[in-house]
């Protein structure tokens, strides 16, 4: 199947083959030609599976009718849980629309930043990827308006109810024209998100792609017995001896990733932090840095365990153990995307050695175990 068969009209295809989609992913193939003929659908699909694409495509290509607008009344309005997402998002809309036929603007709206700059460029604006928060502070001071929104994204649904926008979710649909098309998209269907669909969606058309299993086959997953002083030294010898040109490494709290950084920038390695105690400005440059490769390491708190898409990201290590085994998945899922395989290391102390065995029978998996005690690193 290609993408010109799923209905995409010809000035997008080319778009695609500039950018070396060369075919579309089971996710787009299912859901682009119900999204053109105007239908409500619900995806189940998480980061990795394609599914920004799957939605982006068909909207823009939907948007080719309308005018551009001349106020601040967008035509769609995509919903995200957090800020990383929208800017990701954002910039999936913006390589597409780079050099299609017709003018569309894609805004990302988000806190933590400055709110003048976005009030003032609302203006004209034909698609909006918003956190809730946000959204409302600029409904509540006329930066923008939702009563002309025509198509509806929400991203990562269960993440949405999950932090607790029901409320701010459910003030911005009442703001929303009755007829509209509405797309929904989840990593998992929880009962929550069932209550959700049955008062948004009409008739939806289910799509679904269980991609979490492909990506963990594909993962090549390894554990590391060390002792808790010998970690810094450790990892720094896992990341030379290796050679990591780019390697993401997460800790359990902030304060520990702050730490890691600033070790491995002393001992000469490349690497910065990014947690929710950063500034937005600054989360937004260091994860720019790192996908296009000035960072080597970049050290990260679960904040961007979910959602976050680096491309072709080669290895991941677990410096610290997540809490819950979803998140340990949801971490090593970074690597392996996009059908390359990866790397997940995993650094466990004796006092990780019960949670870890919690983590892979919840989880079904068995990671092959190496003392690194052992292993004679010299001086990293
Ligand atoms: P997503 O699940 O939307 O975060 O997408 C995961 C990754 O797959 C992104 O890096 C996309 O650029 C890439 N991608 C999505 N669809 C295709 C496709 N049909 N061909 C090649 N790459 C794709």
């Amino acid at each position: 199947m290609s993408f010109e068969a799923l209905g995409l009209p010809p000035s997008l295809v080319t778009i695609l083959e500039r950018e070396k989609y060369d075919k579309p992913y089971p996710i787009q193939e299912q859901a682009i030609p119900e999204i053109l003929n105007g239908k409500d659908v619900l995806g189940i699909a998480q980061t990795g599976s394609g599914k920004t694409a799957s939605y982006v495509l068909p909207v823009i290509a939907r948007l080719k009718g309308l005018d551009k607008p001349k106020d601040r009344k967008p035509d769609v309005l995509v919903l995200v849980p957090t800020r990383e997402l929208a800017e990701q998002v954002k910039d999936v809309f913006n390589l597409f629309e780079r050099g299609f036929e017709h003018d569309v603007k894609t805004m990302a709206i988000y806190g933590g930043v400055s709110i003048n700059p976005q009030m003032k460029s609302l203006f004209g604006v034909s698609i909006i990827v918003a956190t809730p928060g946000r959204l409302l502070d600029l409904v509540d001071s006329n930066a923008v308006h939702l009563d002309k929104v025509q198509i509806l994204i929400l991203d990562e649904a269960d993440k949405l109810l999950n932090m607790g926008f029901k409320d701010e979710m459910n003030r911005i649909f009442d703001m929303l024209p009755k007829k509209r098309q509405n797309l929904l998209f989840s990593a998992t269907l929880s009962e929550k998100l069932d209550g959700l669909n049955t008062v948004l969606l009409q008739n939806p058309i289910t799509v679904k792609v269980n991609t979490e299993e492909w990506n963990i086959e594909q993962i090549n997953q390894i554990s590391y017995s060390i002792d808790e002083d010998k970690k810094g030294p450790f990892l720094r010898y896992l990341i030379k001896s290796k050679e990591m040109q780019q390697v993401l490494v997460f800790t359990a709290s902030t304060y520990k990733a702050d730490n890691v950084a600033d070790k491995l920038r002393k001992n000469g390695i490349d690497a910065r932090a990014i947690h929710g105690k950063k500034n937005q400005n600054s989360r937004n440059q260091a994860l720019k840095d790192f996908k296009e490769g000035r960072i080597r390491v970049l050290v990260a708190t679960d904040l961007l365990a979910r959602g976050i898409d680096i491309e072709f990201l080669p290895h991941v290590i677990n410096y610290e153990l997540p809490r819950s085994p979803k998140d340990y998945v949801h971490r090593i899922g970074r690597t392996g995307r996009a059908e390359a395989s990866g790397e997940a290391i995993s650094l466990i102390t004796p006092e990780d050695e019960h949670h870890f065995k919690i983590i892979q029978k919840k989880m079904k998996i068995k990671v092959d175990r190496i003392d690194g005690n052992d292993i004679e690193i010299g001086k990293s």
